[in-house]
């Protein structure tokens, strides 16, 4: 049994409380999830400055959405006292060469623990740089990390650098369950790996063979149901939602020629309509075709205008979830008038049809996948933080 480092981090509460004094923290944070409860816990105690450090973060691509989604949360997160942004420079290198000879290490192994101390060193160094009073990390709020060997580093690196560490274990007092709520609450984005290439590698390994198994299970049957649906989407989303991309984008040309065309056909009856009635001092065609003009470029260019923003959403993922699923809706809406209002034509009914099919797909596909990630489930390969 080790120590309660919650009871340690009362006491040094209670002490600046006493004090009177606002001490200023520089708390590295791996994500923003793993923020919010810390945030919201130690912003009413210190002038937290947000350090994100976190070389480790593969692909790219991850790293900028979870350092968009911290900056995010910092500038909508209400606060006693001040919360601040720094970040820092991403060079995987800098974790490759710290964690050489133990890629192969098991999730929590010796890995793991390089790891811990690389990004908590750059922020021990940076904590002593800048002046400083405390140092800590969002990373004990995780059940899956050992606070026990975070808070040794610390201590190790209090000594080597002359500045406090502020003990933690912030799973404690439901912290990590707080954390998943006030995710929920600010919609972000949540990962469903801790972070390096080896424990993305991991996670996918594992849904790969869910879903063997579950085919398996199912005698190779493929969709054959909704979890198997489920999963096949939340392993290919990128995929998928790339070619939703594209096809929202080839739907606003096509509709925007297909109001080209309209604009165009209203134009020639407008003309033959007002030459032939010309002599009568009647065009009333060509008035009509004034008329209908704006009215089509109204109704077509609503479409259009939904079908582009819709395939921007979708290239912009998972960042413009919200929106796509804004776009998405109202498309569906518009896709079910349609079919409704479809008439006789067979050809309408089915294009109608498949339209409504194909929203409603990429809103039940957006539905499955967020929300899934390290804070969402019981599946230790879903939170491994
Ligand atoms: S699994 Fe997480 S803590 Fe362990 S090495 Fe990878 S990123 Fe670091």
């Amino acid at each position: 049994m080790g120590e309660n480092y919650q009871l340690i981090l009362d006491q040094i509460l209670e002490g600046i409380q006493a004090e009177g004094r606002t001490p200023r923290l520089l708390l590295h944070s791996c994500c923003g999830p793993c923020s919010t409860y810390v945030l919201d816990y130690l912003s009413d105690y210190f002038e937290i400055t947000v350090y994100y450090y976190n070389p480790n973060i593969y692909p790219k691509e991850e790293y900028d959405f979870r350092e968009a989604e911290q900056e995010d949360l910092i500038r909508r997160l209400p606060s006693k006292y001040p919360i601040h942004f720094q970040r820092a420079t991403y060079d995987p290198e800098d974790y490759y060469q710290k964690i050489r000879g133990h890629e192969g290490d098991p999730e929590r192994g010796d890995r793991c623990s390089l790891c811990y101390r690389l990004r908590l060193e750059e922020a021990a160094r940076w904590a002593k740089e800048g002046g400083y009073d405390y140092f800590t990390t969002t990373l004990s709020l995780s059940p899956h990390k050992d606070a026990q060997r975070l808070n040794a580093i610390g201590r190790d690196l209090e000594e080597e650098y002359g500045v406090a560490y502020l003990y933690s274990d912030f799973k404690k007092r439901n912290g990590f369950k707080r954390s998943k709520e006030m995710t929920d609450e600010y919609g972000m984005y949540r990962q469903d790996y801790c972070g390096c290439l080896f424990s993305y590698q991991a996670r996918r390994a594992h849904e790969a063979e869910r879903i063997r198994q579950d085919k398996e299970r199912r005698g190779g049957r493929w969709p054959g149901h909704l979890s198997m649906m489920k999963t096949w989407i939340q392993d290919n989303q990128e995929k998928i939602f790339d070619k939703v991309a594209l096809i929202y984008k080839i739907l606003a040309v096509i509709s925007g020629i297909g109001m080209a065309l309209k604009i165009l056909s209203v134009l020639g009856i407008g003309l033959v309509g007002t030459i032939v009635s010309f002599g009568l001092f009647l065009p009333i065609a060509g008035v009509m075709a004034v008329l209908a003009i704006p009215i089509i470029l109204v109704l077509f260019g609503i479409r259009v205008f939904l079908f582009w923003m819709a395939g921007r959403s979708a290239q912009a993922l998972p960042l413009k979830a919200d929106r796509l699923q804004q776009f998405a809706g109202i498309l569906l809406v518009f896709a079910i008038i349609g079919f409704l209002f479809s008439g006789d034509s067979s050809f309408n009914r089915t294009m109608a049809l498949a339209e409504v099919i194909f929203h409603g797909f990429i809103l039940y596909a957006l539905s499955v996948t967020r929300g899934e990630g390290p804070n969402s489930g019981d599946d230790p390969y879903r939170r491994p933080l």
